[in-house]
Protein backbone atom coordinates (compact mmCIF):
# COMPACT_ATOMS: atom_id res chain seq x y z
CA UNK A 1 0.00 0.00 0.00
CA UNK A 2 2.14 3.45 -1.01
CA UNK A 3 -0.74 5.40 1.18
CA UNK A 4 -2.83 4.77 3.90
CA UNK A 5 -6.34 5.47 2.85
CA UNK A 6 -8.52 6.80 6.52
CA UNK A 7 -11.69 6.42 4.26
CA UNK A 8 -13.54 5.29 1.38
CA UNK A 9 -16.37 6.81 0.20
CA UNK A 10 -19.14 4.88 -1.91
CA UNK A 11 -21.70 6.18 -4.30
CA UNK A 12 -24.06 3.25 -4.10
CA UNK A 13 -26.18 5.16 -6.72
CA UNK A 14 -27.23 8.44 -7.88
CA UNK A 15 -31.56 8.21 -7.07
CA UNK A 16 -32.77 10.47 -5.22
CA UNK A 17 -36.44 11.39 -3.85
CA UNK A 18 -35.63 15.21 -2.50
CA UNK A 19 -34.89 17.51 -5.73
CA UNK A 20 -32.67 20.10 -3.69
CA UNK A 21 -31.79 23.76 -6.07
CA UNK A 22 -28.66 23.93 -4.82
CA UNK A 23 -27.77 19.67 -5.58
CA UNK A 24 -24.23 19.12 -6.36
CA UNK A 25 -24.91 14.85 -7.58
CA UNK A 26 -28.03 15.05 -9.47
CA UNK A 27 -28.01 13.01 -12.47
CA UNK A 28 -30.02 12.30 -15.80
CA UNK A 29 -29.06 9.30 -15.86
CA UNK A 30 -28.42 7.63 -12.33
CA UNK A 31 -25.85 5.00 -12.20
CA UNK A 32 -26.15 1.90 -9.55
CA UNK A 33 -23.41 0.47 -8.43
CA UNK A 34 -22.96 -3.29 -10.84
CA UNK A 35 -22.13 -6.32 -9.00
CA UNK A 36 -18.75 -6.06 -10.88
CA UNK A 37 -18.07 -2.63 -8.77
CA UNK A 38 -19.39 -4.19 -5.71
CA UNK A 39 -16.88 -6.69 -5.85
CA UNK A 40 -14.16 -4.46 -7.08
CA UNK A 41 -14.66 -2.16 -3.77
CA UNK A 42 -15.14 -5.50 -1.42
CA UNK A 43 -11.41 -6.13 -2.90
CA UNK A 44 -9.78 -2.72 -2.58
CA UNK A 45 -11.27 -2.33 1.28
CA UNK A 46 -9.53 -5.49 1.86
CA UNK A 47 -6.36 -4.87 -0.14
CA UNK A 48 -5.63 -1.20 1.70
CA UNK A 49 -7.44 -2.69 4.54
CA UNK A 50 -9.38 0.55 4.71
CA UNK A 51 -11.23 0.86 8.17
CA UNK A 52 -13.88 3.03 7.23
CA UNK A 53 -16.67 3.56 4.91
CA UNK A 54 -18.90 6.72 3.99
CA UNK A 55 -22.29 5.38 1.98
CA UNK A 56 -23.27 8.14 -0.06
CA UNK A 57 -25.36 8.67 -2.94
CA UNK A 58 -27.89 10.13 -4.42
CA UNK A 59 -29.73 9.21 -1.12
CA UNK A 60 -27.95 5.79 0.15
CA UNK A 61 -31.17 4.56 2.06
CA UNK A 62 -32.50 3.87 -1.48
CA UNK A 63 -29.47 1.10 -1.59
CA UNK A 64 -29.62 -0.84 1.18
CA UNK A 65 -29.02 -4.07 -0.50
CA UNK A 66 -26.21 -3.19 -2.25
CA UNK A 67 -24.27 -1.18 0.89
CA UNK A 68 -25.06 -4.31 2.81
CA UNK A 69 -24.01 -6.59 -0.45
CA UNK A 70 -20.62 -4.37 0.24
CA UNK A 71 -20.01 -4.90 4.22
CA UNK A 72 -21.50 -8.32 4.29
CA UNK A 73 -18.68 -10.83 6.08
CA UNK A 74 -15.55 -8.44 5.60
CA UNK A 75 -12.97 -9.09 7.77
CA UNK A 76 -12.59 -7.50 10.91
CA UNK A 77 -15.85 -5.96 10.73
CA UNK A 78 -15.97 -5.61 14.40
CA UNK A 79 -13.13 -2.62 14.46
CA UNK A 80 -14.80 -0.89 10.98
CA UNK A 81 -16.63 1.88 10.87
CA UNK A 82 -19.77 2.80 8.72
CA UNK A 83 -20.80 6.48 8.01
CA UNK A 84 -23.75 7.51 5.97
CA UNK A 85 -24.72 10.87 4.97
CA UNK A 86 -28.31 10.56 4.29
CA UNK A 87 -31.31 13.53 3.57
CA UNK A 88 -33.84 11.96 6.39
CA UNK A 89 -36.53 11.32 4.49
CA UNK A 90 -37.09 7.98 6.79
CA UNK A 91 -37.30 9.96 10.02
CA UNK A 92 -41.35 10.64 9.75
CA UNK A 93 -41.65 8.53 12.78
CA UNK A 94 -39.09 7.33 15.69
CA UNK A 95 -40.06 3.61 14.92
CA UNK A 96 -39.45 4.23 10.98
CA UNK A 97 -36.37 5.98 11.35
CA UNK A 98 -35.11 3.15 13.95
CA UNK A 99 -36.18 0.16 11.39
CA UNK A 100 -34.85 1.96 8.33
CA UNK A 101 -31.06 2.59 10.12
CA UNK A 102 -31.00 -0.93 11.59
CA UNK A 103 -31.68 -2.44 7.96
CA UNK A 104 -28.08 -1.58 7.03
CA UNK A 105 -25.41 -4.16 8.34
CA UNK A 106 -23.80 -1.82 10.76
CA UNK A 107 -23.51 1.61 11.24
CA UNK A 108 -21.33 3.47 13.13
CA UNK A 109 -22.39 7.53 12.18
CA UNK A 110 -25.13 9.15 10.71
CA UNK A 111 -24.93 12.36 9.68
CA UNK A 112 -28.07 14.40 7.95
CA UNK A 113 -28.29 16.94 5.26
CA UNK A 114 -30.01 19.70 5.97
CA UNK A 115 -29.99 23.51 5.22
CA UNK A 116 -32.88 26.25 3.38
CA UNK A 117 -32.68 24.15 0.51
CA UNK A 118 -33.61 20.68 2.20
CA UNK A 119 -35.86 22.47 4.34
CA UNK A 120 -38.42 22.43 1.18
CA UNK A 121 -38.48 18.67 1.17
CA UNK A 122 -37.54 17.60 4.82
CA UNK A 123 -39.75 18.53 8.19
CA UNK A 124 -36.92 19.49 10.78
CA UNK A 125 -38.99 16.62 12.87
CA UNK A 126 -37.80 14.05 10.97
CA UNK A 127 -34.12 15.36 11.82
CA UNK A 128 -35.32 15.23 15.62
CA UNK A 129 -36.39 11.44 15.41
CA UNK A 130 -33.19 10.15 13.43
CA UNK A 131 -31.19 11.67 16.22
CA UNK A 132 -33.38 10.18 18.50
CA UNK A 133 -32.82 6.74 16.98
CA UNK A 134 -28.92 7.05 16.43
CA UNK A 135 -29.10 7.78 20.35
CA UNK A 136 -31.06 4.27 21.53
CA UNK A 137 -28.66 2.43 18.91
CA UNK A 138 -26.16 4.08 19.95
CA UNK A 139 -25.07 5.60 16.33
CA UNK A 140 -23.06 8.76 15.78
CA UNK A 141 -25.28 11.01 14.88
CA UNK A 142 -24.66 14.97 13.55
CA UNK A 143 -26.33 17.50 10.64
CA UNK A 144 -23.94 18.87 7.74
CA UNK A 145 -25.38 22.22 7.06
CA UNK A 146 -24.89 24.49 3.73
CA UNK A 147 -24.79 27.85 3.48
CA UNK A 148 -25.03 29.85 0.57
CA UNK A 149 -25.05 33.44 2.59
CA UNK A 150 -24.71 34.31 6.18
CA UNK A 151 -27.96 34.94 6.65
CA UNK A 152 -28.56 31.30 6.10
CA UNK A 153 -27.00 30.61 9.84
CA UNK A 154 -29.92 31.80 11.17
CA UNK A 155 -31.86 28.61 10.58
CA UNK A 156 -28.76 26.53 12.74
CA UNK A 157 -30.87 27.93 15.59
CA UNK A 158 -33.84 26.41 14.51
CA UNK A 159 -31.90 23.08 14.76
CA UNK A 160 -30.35 23.50 17.90
CA UNK A 161 -33.68 23.94 19.61
CA UNK A 162 -34.79 20.13 18.79
CA UNK A 163 -31.39 18.51 20.46
CA UNK A 164 -27.62 18.78 20.92
CA UNK A 165 -25.89 17.55 18.24
CA UNK A 166 -22.96 18.93 16.03
CA UNK A 167 -23.87 21.08 13.18
CA UNK A 168 -21.08 21.12 10.23
CA UNK A 169 -21.18 24.23 8.38
CA UNK A 170 -20.33 24.17 4.63
CA UNK A 171 -20.86 26.55 1.79
CA UNK A 172 -22.83 25.82 -1.49
CA UNK A 173 -20.64 25.25 -3.84
CA UNK A 174 -21.47 26.63 -7.97
CA UNK A 175 -21.71 23.29 -8.86
CA UNK A 176 -24.51 21.38 -10.71
CA UNK A 177 -28.26 22.34 -9.84
CA UNK A 178 -26.25 25.46 -7.70
CA UNK A 179 -24.35 26.70 -10.77
CA UNK A 180 -27.65 26.60 -12.93
CA UNK A 181 -29.46 28.34 -9.77
CA UNK A 182 -27.07 30.56 -9.25
CA UNK A 183 -26.80 29.76 -5.92
CA UNK A 184 -23.30 29.44 -5.43
CA UNK A 185 -21.96 30.93 -1.85
CA UNK A 186 -20.51 34.82 -2.59
CA UNK A 187 -17.41 35.75 -1.59
CA UNK A 188 -17.21 39.27 -1.22
CA UNK A 189 -13.10 39.48 -2.04
CA UNK A 190 -10.19 37.10 -3.10
CA UNK A 191 -9.24 35.29 0.18
CA UNK A 192 -5.49 34.54 -0.49
CA UNK A 193 -5.43 32.32 2.29
CA UNK A 194 -6.33 29.35 0.20
CA UNK A 195 -3.57 29.68 -2.11
CA UNK A 196 -1.35 28.17 1.49
CA UNK A 197 -3.68 25.06 1.48
CA UNK A 198 -4.11 21.42 0.12
CA UNK A 199 -7.30 19.51 -0.88
CA UNK A 200 -9.28 18.99 2.68
CA UNK A 201 -10.12 15.32 1.50
CA UNK A 202 -6.40 14.44 1.75
CA UNK A 203 -6.31 10.82 3.25
CA UNK A 204 -9.94 9.70 2.05
CA UNK A 205 -11.18 8.55 -1.15
CA UNK A 206 -14.58 8.05 -3.07
CA UNK A 207 -15.42 5.43 -5.36
CA UNK A 208 -17.71 7.23 -8.10
CA UNK A 209 -19.95 4.21 -9.61
CA UNK A 210 -19.67 3.74 -13.33
CA UNK A 211 -15.99 5.66 -13.09
CA UNK A 212 -13.24 4.36 -10.32
CA UNK A 213 -11.68 5.94 -7.50
CA UNK A 214 -10.88 9.44 -6.55
CA UNK A 215 -9.30 11.61 -4.07
CA UNK A 216 -12.05 13.96 -5.40
CA UNK A 217 -15.63 14.07 -3.83
CA UNK A 218 -16.34 17.58 -5.58
CA UNK A 219 -15.95 19.94 -7.97
CA UNK A 220 -13.84 17.67 -10.53
CA UNK A 221 -15.79 14.61 -10.54
CA UNK A 222 -19.17 16.35 -10.37
CA UNK A 223 -19.31 17.61 -13.49
CA UNK A 224 -18.02 15.93 -17.09
CA UNK A 225 -14.77 15.66 -16.17
CA UNK A 226 -15.45 12.32 -13.82
CA UNK A 227 -13.36 9.74 -15.94
CA UNK A 228 -10.48 12.36 -16.12
CA UNK A 229 -10.19 13.11 -12.65
CA UNK A 230 -10.75 9.31 -11.29
CA UNK A 231 -9.09 6.01 -12.30
CA UNK A 232 -10.21 1.99 -12.40
CA UNK A 233 -8.49 1.27 -9.57
CA UNK A 234 -7.02 2.74 -6.37
CA UNK A 235 -3.06 2.03 -6.88
CA UNK A 236 -4.02 3.50 -10.32
CA UNK A 237 -5.10 6.70 -8.75
CA UNK A 238 -2.73 7.34 -6.35
CA UNK A 239 -0.41 6.94 -8.78
CA UNK A 240 -1.38 9.26 -11.46
CA UNK A 241 -0.04 13.10 -11.85
CA UNK A 242 -3.34 14.51 -10.24
CA UNK A 243 -3.16 12.80 -7.18
CA UNK A 244 0.47 13.29 -6.79
CA UNK A 245 -0.40 17.24 -7.27
CA UNK A 246 -3.07 17.31 -5.41
CA UNK A 247 -1.31 15.56 -2.27
CA UNK A 248 2.05 16.98 -2.58
CA UNK A 249 1.30 20.62 -3.53
CA UNK A 250 -0.92 23.60 -2.02
CA UNK A 251 -3.25 25.18 -4.30
CA UNK A 252 -0.35 28.34 -4.85
CA UNK A 253 1.97 25.19 -5.95
CA UNK A 254 -0.37 23.46 -7.77
CA UNK A 255 -1.55 27.40 -9.96
CA UNK A 256 2.59 27.64 -10.27
CA UNK A 257 2.91 24.18 -11.63
CA UNK A 258 0.04 24.65 -14.31
CA UNK A 259 1.20 28.15 -14.91
CA UNK A 260 -1.95 29.82 -13.87
CA UNK A 261 -1.00 33.81 -12.98
CA UNK A 262 -2.41 34.79 -9.65
CA UNK A 263 -3.61 37.51 -10.49
CA UNK A 264 -6.23 35.80 -12.66
CA UNK A 265 -7.96 34.95 -9.11
CA UNK A 266 -11.33 35.98 -8.49
CA UNK A 267 -13.33 36.25 -5.02
CA UNK A 268 -15.40 33.12 -6.07
CA UNK A 269 -11.47 31.28 -6.02
CA UNK A 270 -11.62 31.69 -1.88
CA UNK A 271 -13.14 28.41 -1.73
CA UNK A 272 -10.59 25.42 -1.81
CA UNK A 273 -12.62 23.23 -4.25
CA UNK A 274 -13.42 26.34 -6.39
CA UNK A 275 -10.12 27.22 -7.19
CA UNK A 276 -9.07 23.47 -7.22
CA UNK A 277 -11.50 22.97 -9.97
CA UNK A 278 -10.42 26.63 -12.11
CA UNK A 279 -6.65 25.39 -11.80
CA UNK A 280 -7.72 21.66 -13.16
CA UNK A 281 -10.78 22.42 -15.70
CA UNK A 282 -8.46 25.82 -16.86
CA UNK A 283 -6.84 25.75 -20.35
CA UNK A 284 -3.67 25.39 -19.12
CA UNK A 285 -4.11 22.13 -17.41
CA UNK A 286 -6.39 20.69 -20.47
CA UNK A 287 -2.65 18.92 -22.30
CA UNK A 288 -2.46 17.49 -18.98
CA UNK A 289 -5.61 16.16 -18.15
CA UNK A 290 -8.39 15.73 -21.11
S1 LIG B 1 -28.73 17.55 -2.32
FE1 LIG B 1 -28.86 15.44 -1.55
S2 LIG B 1 -31.00 15.23 -0.87
FE2 LIG B 1 -30.92 17.02 -2.20
S3 LIG B 1 -31.44 16.27 -4.27
FE3 LIG B 1 -29.18 16.22 -4.08
S4 LIG B 1 -28.71 14.15 -3.41
FE4 LIG B 1 -30.89 14.49 -3.00
S1 LIG C 1 -12.23 19.78 -5.99
FE1 LIG C 1 -10.04 19.64 -5.51
S2 LIG C 1 -9.90 20.43 -3.40
FE2 LIG C 1 -12.04 19.86 -3.75
S3 LIG C 1 -12.21 17.73 -3.05
FE3 LIG C 1 -11.80 17.72 -5.26
S4 LIG C 1 -9.57 17.45 -5.41
FE4 LIG C 1 -10.03 18.18 -3.33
Amino acid sequence: MSASVRELGITLGEKCNFRCRHCATASQAPHELSPKEIGLIRDTIMEFGVKAVLLAGGEPTLYVAKANKILRGLPGLSGFRVRMTTNGHFGDSLGKAIKTLKSFIRLTSVQVSYDRYHAEFLPINNIANISQACKELGIDFSVSFCVSNPLDVALVAELKKIGSFRVGIQKVLPVGAAARNLLGYKHPSFDEGVLGKKCPRIGKMMYLGGCGFSVCCSSLVLGDKKKVFSHPTLQGHMESLFYRLITGKTFKGIAKFLKVPETSLEPIHSDPCTLCSYLFLGKNAETLFT
